[in-house]
């Protein structure tokens, strides 16, 4: 679903990403760790073209991202992304959060909009929650409306970047269960994430990235169980 091509990219000068390539299949779970700095999130933004690359290629259900003529907002609106910050629009109630890209991208009705979101709030258990503003809720609870925003788009893929790095510890698991049940239902997910109770769990392969390179692509059962390259078992044993 996800063909990532020896991407490479610049900021001015500095080389950012160099000569990255994935594949993620339908239905897959890939967790992307590696140390501050090392291009994990400009990666996952490559993948929805909210960062331009220089060279290589990505592919996305078949249409190619980086390409002029690319349809972005259709594209945009089959990949979920969900952020550190939550990204709220603060000024708006939860489920006006939860309506306004149905209606503005995919042109839903009012009602429409407001029946999908509902429905999406109690899938994450929030239902109770929406006519607050986000400033009311905790971050645990906000992140779990920034996954059912970005869900309430019927999203084929879903891409995360560090959502539970922001959280007080009490709230990490909350958010980690949705999101282990949409894995579960057989969402396609790229996660950056540090949580490697999460990576044993759920996903299917763990790729490591250091420096702009991806250092290691293998299953989780070969990352978390042989000796991996020098660099990675540095990273692990900072974090385990
Ligand atoms: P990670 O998510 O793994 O922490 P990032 O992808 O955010 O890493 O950043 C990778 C590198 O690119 C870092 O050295 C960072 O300082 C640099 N970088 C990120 N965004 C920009 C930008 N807009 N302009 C210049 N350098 C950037
Ligand atoms: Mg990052």
């Amino acid at each position: 679903m996800i063909s990532i091509k020896n991407i490479s990219k610049w900021y001015g000068d500095f080389q950012v990403l160099t000569d990255c390539s994935a594949d993620i299949k339908k239905g897959e779970v890939v967790v992307v760790c590696g140390p501050s700095g090392s291009g994990k999130s400009t990666l996952i933004k490559c993948v929805n073209a909210l960062e331009p690359f220089q060279k290589g290629e990505i592919i996305f259900d078949g249409t190619s991202v980086g390409l002029p003529d690319t349809d972005l907002p259709k594209l945009r609106s089959k990949i979920g992304m969900v952020f550190q910050n939550f990204e709220l629009f603060p000024h708006l109630s939860i489920i006006e959060n939860l309506m306004l890209a149905q209606q503005r991208v995919l042109n839903r009705s009012s009602d429409e909009a407001r029946s999908k979101g509902m429905q999406l709030l109690d899938r994450v258990g929030l239902s109770a929650q929406a006519a607050k503003f986000p400033g009311q809720l905790s971050g645990g609870q906000q992140q779990r409306v920034a996954i059912a925003r970005a869900l309430a788009m019927n999203p084929i893929a879903m891409l995360f970047d560090e959502p539970t790095s922001a959280l007080d510890p009490e709230m990490v698991n909350e958010v980690l269960d949705v999101m282990t049940e949409l894995a579960r239902e057989g969402m396609t997910m790229m996660c950056v994430t540090h949580e490697m109770g999460f990576a044993r769990r759920v996903a299917n392969r763990v790729i490591f990235m250091d420096g702009g390179r991806i250092e290691e692509d293998c299953s989780k059962e070969d990352f978390f169980g042989t000796p991996r390259g020098e660099r990675a078992q540095h990273f692990l044993s900072k974090i385990l």
